[in-house]
């Protein structure tokens, strides 16, 4: 047998060639003169034939990494690197020198070739849509037979925008398009569905309330053919606030903290504290608000029975003593609420935690 390229003989041979043969023909790497790319001006986005993919590096490592990615090794080529260096731009074109290195049948090997990168700057669809003010989802904040308090949307606001800065990390989507405040309300407007729908669960368990979404169908996306809707999210707060009076069942209790799940109540007629499910607030009827909490004065003291004031016609008033609240003492100023001609006296809890 002899090589086919310089008919040495008596050699091993490779498809044909001799040893020094084969790796003098041997090209180490397989690139295309020429490659088109995408890449979306705002985000830096690339486009390379079937998606957008975000890559966070610099044009010229984007430029590098395609056409590394485009590389080709040789079957027989072992521990192939590359090194590249851009030599030429114009424009949208970019030249690039490429220095392979590697091993073929153990013998280390260099090859250098030029290759061309054709750079289309464009705006991708996600930044268009960013751009044109598109929105998937609304949430619309309102308060339950009431206005929004502006405390309320101050801090409505507060929580959006720092759920949105860490959302916007990992979906580029997550953006505020708009934001209009309403006579009953404000809507926000959400590029992604997704951040939508985790912002509302962060409002709701900051600031409690009912959440009600409604897909609305805007049209028909021409280019998949699929239905495109849009949703509303409902964010009600409650008709009541925190230290306000509710009657649940046969209870009356007042609101000391509102939570994602649920309504925290000190029942007043024995001043445990209890929990109710939103899924219960149509069933709550407000009896008393917190300006109608009145300060009083205790005159009289039995073992069972304390006596007081009446805030409004300063009469004197008996009622039965609680096991909670044992430890007032004739002249100690107390915080009453009368519901239903019935008189009440609140945990004096603030002056207890000194
Ligand atoms: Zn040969
Ligand atoms: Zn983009």
């Amino acid at each position: 047998m002899f090589c086919l390229q310089c008919g040495r003989e008596n050699e091993e041979l490779f498809k044909g060639l001799c040893n020094t043969c084969f790796v003098a023909q041997n090209s180490l790497i397989t690139l295309p003169q020429e490659s088109d790319v995408e890449l979306c001006t705002h985000c830096r986005s690339i486009h390379d034939g079937k998606k957008w993919q975000e890559l966070n590096l610099s044009e010229e490592d984007i430029i590098k990494k395609i056409v590394s990615e485009k590389c080709i090794p040789d079957k027989e080529a072992k521990e192939v690197t590359l090194t590249l260096e851009i030599i030429n731009q114009k424009g949208s074109v970019q030249d690039l020198l490429v220095l392979a290195k590697g091993t073929v049948l153990d013998q280390p090997l260099e090859r250098e070739c030029s290759v061309r990168v054709n750079i289309n700057r464009t705006t991708c669809p996600e930044c268009s849509k960013f751009f044109s003010g598109y929105y998937e989802a609304v949430i619309q904040l309102r308060a339950d037979e009431r206005p929004l308090k502006p405390e309320e949307i101050q801090n409505a606001d507060k929580i959006i925008s720092k759920r949105l800065e860490k959302l916007l990390r990992n979906n580029k989507m997550a953006y505020l398009s708009q934001r209009a405040e309403l006579k009953e309300g404000v809507d926000y407007y959400f590029g992604s569905y997704k951040a939508a729908r985790k912002i509302s669960i962060t409002l709701k368990d900051q600031m409690g309330g009912t959440i009600k979404e409604s897909p609305r169908l805007m049209g028909r996306d021409k280019s998949t053919g699929k239905d495109l809707f849009r949703i509303w999210i409902s964010l009600r707060l409650p008709s009541f606030e925190k230290e306000d009076f509710l009657a649940y069942g046969n209870h009356i209790g007042q609101v000391m903290d509102m939570k994602g799940d649920k309504i925290v109540l000190r029942d007043l007629d024995t001043m445990e504290m209890t929990s109710l499910p939103w899924r219960e607030y149509s069933q709550l009827e407000i009896v008393a608000k917190r300006e109608d909490i009145r300060t009083t004065t205790i005159t009289s003291k039995t073992p069972k029975s304390i006596q007081l004031l009446h805030p409004e016609n300063f009469q004197p008033h008996d009622l039965d003593i609680l096991p909670d609240l044992a430890f007032l003492k004739i002249g100690d100023q107390v915080k009453v609420v009368e519901i239903k001609e019935k008189l009440y006296i609140l945990h004096p809890q603030e002056k207890k935690r000194k």
